[in-house]
């Protein structure tokens, strides 16, 4: 195979760290400087900057920063008191992490399958399996976890309806998508609580780990701070309910703040590369489809090829054009070891199909218009 770039070109990052800190790297260095001034490292005036921005950025009541996304997740199930018994429906086709705490708090996943063009859960899907658990009369429908995956919203009309008409606790999974919207609303307010996640690869990200919780519920917020901080009550020795530790670090609280900046010029960049990929790559491969309506975050730009062999032979090629890609998700959570045991057998046809066929192409802010057009070359070899 020959392969016309890669002798002579640098082989495109797919994530590319050392560029974003090249043009940020001052303002988060000076950022840091006050931190390291100030010494407050733990719950600083920065993590209450950044909570009162991110509510600001997404419209929300209230944000309440803490250690990560799955954090996030699990001090809003723990508020709701999801526990054994409680059946939590989320999709099958998203990170591990939606899935785990449900079952670190001794609740069950119930996985649903998700839609064939925009791989976001699927409420009729959602509508079967909450009839199947109540049927099989062993577990008691709780909650439901919309995922926004890959930078676009699930479908939030449709999922406040079926949480409405079933009494189902609502959230959103936002970690991958903060900064994406629906219907001219940025992400964050679509259900009763929204969780972010500042991993260094989202479209928001941070030098480590962090998260953070949006909700308009000023009651819910307080639980959300009390439970981050070992549920403690008015003063530090009270201890009203097992809570966790689950803190943003000041440290992060500030990269991000010099982040937040720059990031809607970030998401702009990143939506002109994904135009350019859906026009580059047509009839090439199957391109993502757009939520109705919707503004993706484009944290995951993912293709679609006709099998795994066709896969298996573009990422090949993409290889040798020093293009890389990633497979989000090479297998289903139902199909995962750690969850097949709790998974009741149904079948997620679009879920096991996806992870066949899927692939990810890089899609980040750094990405040059030559790349670009590289990297839509290798896909059309
Ligand atoms: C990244 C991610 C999480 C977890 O976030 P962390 O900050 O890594 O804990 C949860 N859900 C989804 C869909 C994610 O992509």
């Amino acid at each position: 195979m020959t392969a016309p770039f890669s002798d002579s070109l640098a082989p495109i990052a797919f994530l590319d760290l050392p560029a974003q800190q090249a043009r940020l790297g001052d303002a988060i260095r000076r950022r840091i400087d006050t931190v390291l001034a100030h010494c407050r490292f733990v719950m600083g005036p920065e993590v209450a900057e950044l909570e009162q921005a991110l509510a600001a950025y997404a419209g929300a009541g209230e944000c309440v920063g803490v250690s990560s996304g799955t954090d996030a997740i699990q001090i809003v199930m723990m508020a709701e008191g999801i526990g054994p018994g409680d059946a939590v429906f989320l999709p099958a086709f998203t990170y591990t992490a939606t899935a785990e705490v449900p079952l670190l708090l001794n609740a069950t996943p119930v996985f649903v399958d998700v839609d064939p063009r925009t791989f976001q859960i699927d409420p009729a899907s959602l509508e079967q399996r909450i009839a199947q658990v109540r049927a099989a009369g062993r577990l008691r429908p709780r909650a439901i976890v919309g995922v926004d995956l890959f930078g676009q919203p699930a479908p939030w009309p449709e999922l406040r309806a079926i949480a409405e008409r079933e009494g189902l606790f609502l959230m959103d999974d936002c970690a991958q998508s903060f900064g994406g919207a629906l219907s001219g609303r940025k992400l964050g307010r679509e259900a009763t609580a929204t969780t972010l996640s500042f991993f260094p690869s989202k479209p928001l990200g941070g030098y480590g780990d962090g998260g953070a919780i949006l909700t308009d519920d000023p009651e819910r917020a307080e639980l959300y701070r009390s439970l981050r901080t070992h549920g403690e009550g008015k003063t530090r020795y009270e201890v009203l309910r097992t809570g966790m530790n689950g803190r943003l670090d000041t440290i992060q609280a500030a990269i991000l703040l010099a982040k937040l900046e720059g990031f809607d010029d970030e998401l702009a960049r990143r939506e002109a590369i994904a135009r350019a990929y859906d026009l580059g790559l047509e009839g090439a491969v199957v391109t993502p489809a757009r939520v109705a309506d919707a503004q993706s975050a484009w944290a995951v730009y993912a293709v679609l090829a006709e099998s795994e062999a066709a896969r298996a032979a573009l990422q090949d090629r993409l290889k040798a054009y020093g293009v890389p890609s990633a497979i989000y998700y090479p297998r289903p959570l139902h199909l995962q070891p750690a969850y097949q045991g709790h998974h009741d057998g149904t079948a997620l046809p679009v879920a096991e199909d996806l992870a066949c066929r899927i692939l990810a192409l890089p899609i980040h802010p750094e990405l040059t218009d030559a790349e670009v057009a590289r990297i839509v070359a290798a896909v059309r070899g």
